[in-house]
């Protein structure tokens, strides 16, 4: 299988509107952060996308993406979820409802910031999409199976996802132990940090992530959901102790 960064930023994207920090003007592509997303391919090359946030359209195009079998949502915030709209295009060449994976709260939010996507008499351009509920256990679909693990975001439960050894959780800001079991043996875990210092009170930030790689010891750990105070991504990543990486948008992993 294959998994690749569509977007490794946090909620506001890097470069953010208006900054002229050394992040937000930096010449490198690996600076730039478009939200937190991935399209993880499976080994009978069938798509699956994690969350569709305000860049996917963008994402999609820049990567040659030319199709989406089914969407994994984490959680409902607007940098999850409010590209849906945008995948009409999609929708319309397959002819299908486009399915989406999450759990009831954030299905049901979904219908709320889509109410035209779900109206008994549609307007013919609107999007349509078939709504799959999970729960916290693995299920299987496109011949992949996948294993929700349920973490805090603040007040909020949000799902990662778990695909043989890998793992890709966003926005945590505490896992707890029996989630954690979950984690353990992974070659790679891809794990929110938004940045360095200053502890947040829904996000992980370094220190935190440095624990828990030291806790559960996967092979590789990448950072996403980076905001511009983590610092430039070639200095940084020079600093990050062996086996832990920036993700940067474009990266791909081999799993
Ligand atoms: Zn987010
Ligand atoms: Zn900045
Ligand atoms: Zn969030």
């Amino acid at each position: 299988m294959k998994l690749k960064f569509l977007g490794t930023g946090t909620s506001q994207g890097v470069p953010v509107i208006g900054c002229t920090c050394e992040v937000c003007t930096s010449k490198n592509s690996k600076d730039s952060r478009l939200r937190s997303s991935v399209m993880v391919t499976t080994d009978e090359s069938k798509k699956i996308l994690i969350d569709c946030g305000p860049d996917f359209r963008q994402q999609m195009l820049d990567n040659k993406e030319n199709t989406v079998d089914i969407a994994l949502l984490t959680h409902e915030h607007n940098d999850h979820v409010i590209g849906l709209d945008d995948m009409r295009p999609l929708i319309f060449k397959s002819e299908k409802d486009m399915p989406l994976y999450c759990n009831s709260r954030v299905g049901s939010e979904v219908k709320k910031r889509f109410p035209y996507a779900f109206a008994d008499e549609k307007y013919p351009g609107a999007p349509a999409f078939e709504l799959h509920e999970i729960e916290n256990k693995p299920f299987t679909v496109l011949n992949t199976e996948i294993t929700p693990i349920e973490v805090i975001h603040f007040k909020i439960t949000v799902f990662g996802y778990k695909f043989k050894n890998l793992a890709y959780i966003t926005d945590a800001g505490f896992i707890s132990n029996i989630e954690k079991e979950k984690l353990k043996n992974l070659d790679v875990l891809i794990l929110n940090c938004i940045r360095k210092f200053d502890p947040h009170p829904a996000h992980f930030i370094l220190s935190d992530v440095i624990k828990i790689f030291e806790e559960l010891q996967p092979k590789k750990l990448f950072l996403t959901h980076i905001s511009h105070h983590f610092g430039l991504h070639d200095i940084e990543e020079k600093e990050l102790p062996p086996g832990m990486h920036l993700a940067y948008d474009g990266l791909e992993i081999n799993f």
